[in-house]
């Protein structure tokens, strides 16, 4: 069989098994489509059925997480934990609170972590886990009323050599601390490695906030340098105002770029001078507020209803840093009339397959989440070796060990594209430079 039909029999396969997972299906989509050529040249993958494996989590957990509100109200979410693969290292990945989470979005973003773990280079598995519990307007009490009672099932399923939970969106500190409080207490042991994301003060890593957008910022400065394009001067626009986009903006400002948007579920804000990111770090880390609130301190600028408006501004380079399919073929289209010149993807999958499709036919250079996000996971990694020698890194040593890091990953994605066809399309390296080495682990470790 052609590693085309290989695919095709894969994708109709998982469609005929699980008809409801759209978001799995597109994501296995993506990265199956772009490893044809891997596939073709290595026919031994088919025989020890290595996709029908790799699209197969090792194991899926789902429980019951009942927890009381302040007014003594009773509730029951949903919790999961879907551990993808641990052929490379402990099941690694965050978790999500957010009602939007099915079992479908987590199967997605597993597989996504699989090979975005597999590009940093470091020993960690893939997978990813949460609840449809809906943080926002909850008192820190019931908040952590909610990461008790999720950890005292968890807690059995994880451990510093099995499988490291860190955050996502709607988990952030203030959750891996509660997470960890009661972890510890169940277990009686100060397994600091058992989660990532921690404060510093427990031995958490410096810069592991700021690490997914800045090693966003320096995969897609790598990118347009090697284009000779620079980001001084330029106009971005970014969507999203939590951590990953926070910190997109501070490193995009430190380099010279001006920064015109951010937004939330509710709307966006444009401000032609630049976003003020000190007003915006109060309004989200500080008060937890909506981003609306932005304009009464700051008149000129203009908030307008609709997240997805964002797309309309004209910029040189979008950088989507909120939340998954946010950039559909329609705000491609938008984006690519007003001229953008690149796109880096900040959250994971934000844009759709056919939006994707439409950038690299537009020759716009196009950084794919798995390898342009994947600083945040990579200091996760850093965290667990900091947290097994029982030291603590400086900011400079670890924000230097992500830069590294992020070139490595460039690198390896643009020398595979160039290998195997368009030298542009980094969404093909990325994938063939994570598959290959996952196939190959998985090879080695037998029928397992
Ligand atoms: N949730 C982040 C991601 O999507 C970080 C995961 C982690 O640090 O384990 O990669």
């Amino acid at each position: 069989m052609s590693g085309k039909q290989y695919v095709e029999k894969m994708i109709a396969c998982i469609a005929k098994r699980d008809p409801d997972q759209k978001m799995f299906r597109d994501t296995v989509t993506e990265v199956l489509s772009s490893i044809e050529p891997v596939l073709d040249a290595h026919p031994n993958y088919e025989t020890a059925k290595i996709l029908e494996r790799m699209v197969e989590p090792e194991r899926v957990i789902m429980f019951r997480v009942p927890w009381q509100d302040d007014k003594g109200e009773c509730h029951v979410n949903r919790g999961f934990r879907v551990q993808m693969s641990s052929v490379i290292g402990p099941y690694k990945g965050g978790l999500r609170f957010h009602p939007s989470v099915t079992l479908d979005i987590l199967k997605f973003l597993a597989f996504e972590q699989v090979y975005k773990n597999a590009l940093t280079g470091l020993p960690i598995g893939g997978a990813k886990g949460g609840s449809d519990f809906d943080p926002h307007g909850r008192s820190d009490n019931e908040v952590m009323h909610f990461c008790q009672s999720f950890m005292t099932e968890l807690y059995r399923h994880i451990g510093p050599d099995v499988d490291v939970p860190a955050g996502d969106i709607g988990v952030g500190g203030r959750e891996i601390g509660y997470l960890y409080g009661q972890y510890k207490r169940i277990r009686d042991s100060y397994d600091a490695g058992v989660l990532t994301g921690k404060r510093v003060d427990f031995w958490g890593s410096f810069a592991r906030t700021e690490a997914t957008g800045y090693g966003l910022l320096y995969f897609v400065k790598n990118m347009l340098d090697a284009k000779g394009i620079g980001l001084k001067g330029k106009t971005l626009v970014v969507s999203g105002a939590g951590n990953v986009a926070t910190y997109a903006i501070e490193k995009a400002q430190s380099f010279g770029a001006k920064v015109v948007t951010c937004s939330d579920s509710n709307g966006y804000v444009y401000d032609p001078d630049g976003i003020d990111l000190a007003a915006l770090k109060d309004i989200k880390e500080v008060r937890r507020a909506r981003i609306k609130e932005y304009v009464q301190t700051h008149p000129h600028a203009e908030y307008h209803e609709g997240c997805k408006g964002v797309w309309t501004v004209k910029c040189d380079v979008a950088l989507p840093c909120a939340t998954q399919s946010e950039i559909d073929l329609e705000s491609a289209k938008r984006l690519v009339a007003n001229g953008v010149q690149a796109v880096g993807e900040g959250a994971n999958m934000p844009s759709t397959l056919d939006a994707i499709a439409y950038f690299l036919e537009h020759k716009i250079l196009f950084a794919p989440a798995k390898a342009a996000n994947a600083g945040g996971v990579a200091v996760s990694a850093l965290e667990m070796a900091q947290n097994s020698e029982r030291l603590q890194w400086t900011f400079e040593e670890v924000d230097g060990r992500l830069k590294d890091i992020m070139k490595r990953i460039y690198t390896n994605a643009k020398k595979n594209a160039e290998t195997y066809g368009d030298p542009d399309n980094l969404v093909a390296g990325a994938n063939i430079t994570a598959f290959s080495k996952v196939a190959e682990a998985m090879l080695a470790q037998g029928l397992v």
